[in-house]
C-alpha cells in the first residue's frame, strides 16, 4: 500500500492527529541502529491502540510498539510497517496510596510513577536508569530492572495486572488489583519481558510499598576484581539483605574516576556500591554490617550520608553507560547474567575476550544479581573494530551460558540478539517459544524479527 494511503487509513482508525511522518529518531533506540517505517502512529486511547492493531492485522502490516526508545537491544527498531508509539497514553487511571496501588497507562514515564508514589511516602521499586524517558509499558515489555532489583526484583514483580491489545485487535484485561491469582495460566508473566512480540501493553496495575525511612550506601574499593568479588560474596554469606549491590571493574573506574567527587584511592581496581535501607535503626545496623563485610582487604570504604551525597553517588553511577562510551567514542555493551559465584570468572572472562579480539574491555553492573554490562570500547567508524566486537559478543554469550547464565539479564534480545536463542536453548524449549508466539500472533506481525529466531 502506498505510504499516503496507509497514513490516510491509519488516521481514520487512530484519529486525524495521531499519524506523524517517520523520522530518524522515531525508528531507532539507544543502539542507534537505523530502522525503517512506513508510518508512525501515536494513538490517544487504549481503544485506538487496539483499533490500529486490528487494522494492521487485517491488512497484513507489521507493527512495532515503541515506548521511550531507551532500550539497548534494538527492540523498538522497526523493519518497515507501522511504529505505534504509546507516549500519549499517560493517564493515571487510579491511585490509592492507602492501599499501595496505582493503575497507570503504558505511556506514563517511569519517573512520573516514581514522583507520584514518593510524594505519598510510597515506593515503586523498579529503577531502570533512563527513568525520565522510559515508559511503564517499555519497562514491562523488557521486564526492566536496575540497581535495587537485588532486593526488590524486576518490574514484573510489581505488576498485578495488565490491559493489553492482542491480535487480531482486542483489548484484554489480565489480573488487576489482586495480590494472588492462580485461576489460569500466567499470561501476565508471558507478556512481561516479551518485547512487544506478543501484545501491546496499554495499562498496568502496579503494586507499591511504603518507601524505606532511611537509605545508607556503602562504597568500598579493592585492589582487584578477585578481592572485590570475594567481598561481595561475604556480604551475601553474612546474610545481609542489602537493597543494592553494584560493581565496577578497573577499566570502568578508569573511565569515571575523575568525576567521583569524594575521590578514589590510587590503586583502586574494583568498586562495590552496597546500600542499606529500612527503618532508621535497621538501616544504621545494616550499614554497619555492610562496612564490616566489605572492609576486609579494602583500600577504602566510604559511607555517604546526606541527601546531596546520596543523590550525587547514584547520579554518578547512573551516568556510567555514557562515561564508558565516551572513553573511545562508542562501545558495544551487553547485559549477560551469571550465577553469583561465577561473577569473578565473568569479569575476568570479559577482559580476556577483549584481549583476544584486540579490544579494550570492561564490565560493571548489578553484582548481587550476577548481571554484568560487559562492554567493548570502539573507535567510531572503525569497521575492523566493529567486526571484531560482534565476534567478541558471541564469545561473551558463550561464556555466560558456559558459566550457567543467560545472554540477557535486563535488556532483552531485540534486534541485536534476535535469534541467538537457537544456539543456546534446547529444541523442545524453542518449539514451545514458537508455539507461544504463534498463539498470540499467528500472522507474525507484532514486532517481527525480535527476540525469537
Ligand atoms: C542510561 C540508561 C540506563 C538504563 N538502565 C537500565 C537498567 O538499569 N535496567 C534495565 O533493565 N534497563 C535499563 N536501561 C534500558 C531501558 O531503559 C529499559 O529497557 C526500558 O525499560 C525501556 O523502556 P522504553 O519505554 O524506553 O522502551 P523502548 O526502548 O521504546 O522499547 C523497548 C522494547 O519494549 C517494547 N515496548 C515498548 N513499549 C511497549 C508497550 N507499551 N507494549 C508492548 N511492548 C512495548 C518495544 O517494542 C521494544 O521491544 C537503561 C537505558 C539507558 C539509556
Amino acid at each position: 500500500m502506498a505510504v499516503a494511503s496507509l497514513e490516510r487509513e491509519l488516521a481514520k482508525v487512530a484519529g486525524e492527529d495521531a499519524v506523524v511522518p517517520p523520522n530518524a529518531s522515531l525508528v531507532t533506540d539507544m543502539t542507534q541502529l537505523p530502522g525503517r517505517a512506513d508510518a508512525v502512529v501515536f494513538p490517544s486511547s487504549a481503544e485506538a491502540v487496539a483499533a490500529t492493531l486490528a487494522w494492521c492485522y487485517e491488512h497484513d502490516v507489521p507493527l512495532t510498539p515503541r515506548g521511550g526508545g531507551t532500550g539497548f537491544a534494538g527492540g523498538a527498531v522497526p523493519d518497515g510497517g507501522v511504529v505505534l508509539g504509546l507516549e500519549r497514553l499517560t493517564r493515571v487511571r487510579s491511585f490509592d496510596p492507602e492501599l499501595w496501588r496505582m493503575t497507570v497507562e503504558a505511556g506514563a514515564t517511569t519517573a512520573t510513577v516514581h514522583r507520584l508514589t514518593r510524594e505519598s511516602g510510597l515506593l515503586f521499586a523498579p529503577d531502570p536508569g533512563a527513568a525520565e524517558l522510559s515508559q511503564i509499558g517499555g519497562n514491562i515489555a523488557t521486564n526492566a530492572a536496575g540497581p535495587h532489583a537485588f532486593k526488590y526484583g524486576a518490574t514484573g514483580r510489581w505488576v498485578s495486572g495488565l490491559e493489553v491489545a492482542l491480535a487480531p485487535g482486542e483489548l484484554v484485561t489480565i489480573g488487576g488489583n489482586i495480590r494472588k491469582d492462580v485461576e489460569s495460566y500466567d499470561l501476565k508473566s508471558l507478556l512481561v519481558g516479551s518485547e512487544g512480540t506478543l501484545g501491546i501493553v496499554t495499562a498496568a496495575w502496579l503494586s507499591l510499598i511504603p518507601a524505606p525511612e532511611r537509605v545508607l550506601p556503602v562504597v568500598a574499593f579493592h585492589a582487584d576484581f578477585r578481592a572485590g568479588c570475594a567481598a561481595i560474596e561475604r556480604v551475601l554469606g553474612s546474610g545481609i539483605r542489602a537493597a543494592a549491590l553494584e560493581f565496577l571493574d578497573a577499566e570502568t573506574l578508569a573511565s569515571s574516576a575523575a568525576s567521583y567527587e569524594p575521590g578514589m584511592p590510587e590503586r583502586a581496581g574494583f568498586m562495590t556500591i552496597a546500600e542499606a535501607d529500612g527503618g532508621a535503626d535497621e538501616a544504621q545496623r545494616m550499614r554497619a554490617e555492610l562496612v564490616e563485610a566489605l572492609s576486609e582487604d579494602a583500600l577504602a570504604v566510604h559511607t555517604p550520608e546526606t541527601a546531596p551525597e546520596l543523590e550525587a553517588l547514584w547520579r554518578w553511577r547512573g551516568g556510567m553507560a555514557f562515561a564508558v562510551i565516551a572513553r573511545r567514542g562508542t562501545a558495544h555493551s551487553e547485559d549477560i547474567v551469571v550465577p553469583l559465584d561465577r561473577l569473578a570468572e565473568a569479569v575476568e572472562g570479559t577482559i580476556e575476550i577483549g584481549r583476544r579480539h584486540d579490544l579494550p574491555a570492561l564490565s560493571f553492573g548489578h553484582a548481587g544479581d550476577g548481571n554484568l554490562h560487559s562492554t567493548f570500547l570502539l573507535e567510531p567508524g572503525n569497521e575492523g573494530e566493529l567486526a571484531r566486537a560482534w565476534k567478541a559478543c558471541d564469545d561473551l554469550f558463550d561464556l555466560a551460558v558456559r558459566l550457567g547464565g543467560s545472554i540477557s539479564g535486563e535488556h532483552g534480545l531485540g534486534t541485536l540478539k534476535g535469534g541467538k536463542l537457537r544456539r543456546y536453548r534446547q529444541p523442545r524449549a524453542l518449539e514451545l517459544h514458537a508455539a507461544v508466539k504463534a498463539a498470540f500472533d499467528p500472522k507474525n506481525l507484532l514486532n517481527p524479527g525480535k527476540k525469537l529466531p
